[in-house]
């Protein structure tokens, strides 16, 4: 296991209602691959530590890393990181970890990306690799939140969006005005309609709350997919 560095965050937005992106800029940080994730570790004045595990939506080696927490209103550590932490204040990361839920410009597969809420971080990163890579691979994403303004990064994908990557939105409480689909959960159909077919064979990452995940995976390989083609990151909950 790597060693615990120190972050001072530099930058913080405004993402979403319950959301919000911080970069922290991380001495010694070693650069991360996208998809990968940091442990985060808070130490309070009494010395009660809590870690909770992070995914990384910047990619390389800049030692600047960016996060976008949600906020679970019942939670202990990400209320913290959503509504107090301010430019200066310091934490502890380790990282980056796991070598698997990973995109690299080698993996010439179409790749189809299926995110729910938050878990549009580390997709967001693999977006991000793939622009920047210059890759002609056919990059697709699902994208199901909750209403319009509950997207993650929603200017900066909209703004990615281009012939080699595609972007659909699944709206599960409300929609936008004029959209051609009632809210609804991402089902069976949904992504049949919406996600690279079986046949292409391609590379897919699926990352949300864990019973969404579940549930994305189920229906992939109920749709044909092989189960070793399907990579998931599962963020908890239920
Ligand atoms: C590999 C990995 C990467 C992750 N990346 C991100 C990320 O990029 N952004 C992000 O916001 N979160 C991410 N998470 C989730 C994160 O680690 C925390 O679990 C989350 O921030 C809640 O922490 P908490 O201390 O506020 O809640 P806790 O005090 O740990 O939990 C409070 C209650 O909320 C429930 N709960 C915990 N997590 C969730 C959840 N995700 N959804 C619904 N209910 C939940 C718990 O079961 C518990 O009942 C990731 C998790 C993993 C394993």
């Amino acid at each position: 296991m790597t060693d615990w560095l120190v972050g001072t965050i530099t930058h913080v937005r405004t993402e979403t209602p319950t959301g919000r992106s911080l970069t922290i800029a991380v001495d010694g940080w070693p650069g991360n691959l996208a998809g990968q994730h940091l442990d985060l570790r808070l130490t309070a004045p009494d010395g009660y530590q809590a870690v909770r595990s992070y995914s990384i939506a910047s990619v390389g080696a800049d030692p600047s890393v960016q996060l976008a927490v949600d906020k679970i209103p019942t939670g202990e550590v990400s209320p913290y990181l959503v509504d107090d932490v301010l430019p200066g204040d310091q934490l502890e990361v380790r990282g980056p970890l796991g070598r698997w839920f990973v995109w690299t410009p080698e993996d010439t597969r179409p790749i189809q990306l299926i995110a729910g809420g938050s878990g549009i971080v580390p997709l967001v990163a693999m977006a991000r690799a793939h622009a920047a890579s210059g890759s002609a691979v056919p990059f697709r994403l699902l994208y199901s939140v909750r209403s319009p303004q509950d997207r993650f990064f929603a200017d900066e994908i909209a703004a990615l969006e281009s012939e080699t990557f595609r972007v659909d939105l699944v709206y599960t409480r409300s929609t936008p005005e004029g959209w051609p689909t009632p809210a609804g959960r991402v089902t069976r159909d949904v992504i049949e309609a919406l996600t690279l077919p079986a046949s292409d064979a391609p590379g897919v990452f699926v990352c949300g709350p864990t019973g969404f995940v579940e549930a994305v995976a189920r229906s992939l390989v109920d749709l044909g997919h092989e189960p070793q083609n399907v990579k998931t990151e599962r963020f908890g909950g239920s």
